[in-house]
């Protein structure tokens, strides 16, 4: 085998997102460096949606490497109910701090973070004796691949074969935005109404994706929108749920997209950057007001969910590692829109460039293309390949382009990703 390129998927491994039937082998990666992914006979490519959104500080970085060895030799895992660590209270402490959420309830991974949020919210009604049943998500949602957070999802290819199974959500359009949209106040204005008609049914709680849905086409609303969203929430008395699981850790130019934002929400899902990318783990920050209604004597109030790995504590080192990262230069996050920007605004003149849009580490545009728009539309995966050729590794959702880079890239690299896509949109 050695370093020959492979040219058919392995025979015992299955790919997830992928049709083998119709799909190029994966190709074997022998080793990550900042924002380089090195291939076996091949050149490296630049990893420029930071390998599904969640490498945050570049790959194989010594700091994060150095505390999960450490603690690796120090425990790695032990039963979270009769025991604690200091890398859980330490990082439970932190991202109290930085969200103002009192309690964390961990789990694995972005869709296990929604699910726990969304049982949380039903049982808070249960436990009060105020059974509430509807839960509100917008259009255009992706929460998650299971079931739950699929529930909450928007209903498309991927949740077909399950339809059936999935619990019945009231449905608020999304008004997505963009640079020179002059349409965004009546789709806003309709948005709410529609909100406000469902929170007329008593309305267990509302999830949303603060400022930015990403799966379901990196679209974007204004923040005005979401206050505007969440005045209506509170006033039907609902919970909000933000699922933060992509926004969270600086992806939307401020710790959190709720922050930007300035929401309150009630329960935070966490994932993908928590770790700075390089283990699975998933958090839920709850408030003391929701945690409240879970205390007493009675069994029945008990939150009855956990995971077998909760809090496993190279996760949380690697989480507080991550975090030390940020901290110690803010600037990462919060000037990366402006390293975006110029390149954003020369491709945005481009014939086949329409809304062009840009958050934090996130910038994205829709492809001027025939046929129908939507994730299997093949002009993405040419574009993906005309990319590769000129060592940019994308992954376009259908006629949406974007680039989501590690914090690390280097301006000259950032630049070549745009070089690439400009080439691509040349041969289109
Ligand atoms: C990726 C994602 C999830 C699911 O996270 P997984 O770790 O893939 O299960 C949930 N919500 C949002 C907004 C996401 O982007």
């Amino acid at each position: 085998m050695g370093s020959q390129p492979k040219t058919e998927s392995h025979p015992n491994l299955w790919p997830p997102f992928t049709q083998i039937g119709s799909s190029p082998p994966q190709q074997r990666i022998r080793s990550g460096k900042g924002a380089l992914l090195h291939r076996e006979g091949a050149p490296p490519l630049i990893d420029a949606i930071s390998s599904w959104w969640v490498t945050l500080h570049g790959h194989s970085h010594p700091v994060l490497a150095d505390a999960i060895a450490k603690q690796a030799r120090t425990l790695e895992q032990v039963i979270f109910a009769d025991f604690c660590h200091q890398p859980a209270e330490r990082l439970a402490e932190r991202l109290s701090k930085l969200t103002g959420l009192e309690r964390l309830f961990f789990s694995d991974n972005g869709s296990t973070a929604v699910e726990v949020a969304l049982k949380i919210a039903c049982q808070w009604w249960h436990n009060r004796d105020e059974p509430r049943h509807q839960i509100i998500a917008f259009d255009g949602a992706y929460h998650g691949d299971t079931f739950g957070a699929m529930a909450v999802g928007e209903r498309n290819l991927f949740s077909a074969p399950y339809n059936d199974k999935l619990f019945p959500v009231a449905r608020v359009p999304w008004p997505a935005t963009w640079w020179g949209d002059a349409t965004v106040e009546d789709r806003e204005h309709n948005a709410l109404s529609v909100l406000e008609r469902c929170l007329e049914t008593p309305t267990a709680a509302v999830i949303l994706e603060p400022l930015l849905q990403g799966a379901g086409g990196m679209s974007m609303v204004r923040p005005h929108f979401l206050k505007q969203v969440e005045h209506r929430v509170r006033q039907a008395g609902a919970l909000l749920i933000a699922d933060e699981v992509l926004t969270g850790f600086g992806r939307c130019g401020d710790w959190f997209a709720s922050r930007r934002a300035e929401l309150k929400p009630d329960l935070i899902a966490l994932s993908k950057g928590l770790t700075g990318g390089c283990l699975p783990m998933g958090v839920t920050m709850a408030s003391e007001r929701v945690f409240g209604a879970f205390i007493g004597v009675d069994p029945q109030l008990t939150f009855w969910h956990g995971h077998s790995f909760t809090a496993n504590p190279l996760g949380c080192a690697a989480a507080n590692a991550s975090l030390d990262l940020l901290e110690a230069d803010p600037s990462q996050f919060l000037g990366f829109e402006q390293r975006h920007r110029p390149h954003l605004q020369a491709l945005a003149s481009h014939p086949r460039v329409q809304r062009p849009r840009l958050i934090g580490t996130l910038a994205a545009f829709d492809l001027v293309v025939g046929g129908t728009a939507g994730y299997l539309n093949p002009a993405g995966p040419t574009v993906k390949r005309i990319a590769m050729n000129h060592g940019v590794f994308l992954r376009p959702l259908g006629q949406v382009v974007y680039l989501l880079p590690p914090l690390c890239i280097s301006d000259a690299q950032l630049e070549c990703c745009y070089d690439a896509i400009t080439k691509a949109l040349d041969q289109l």
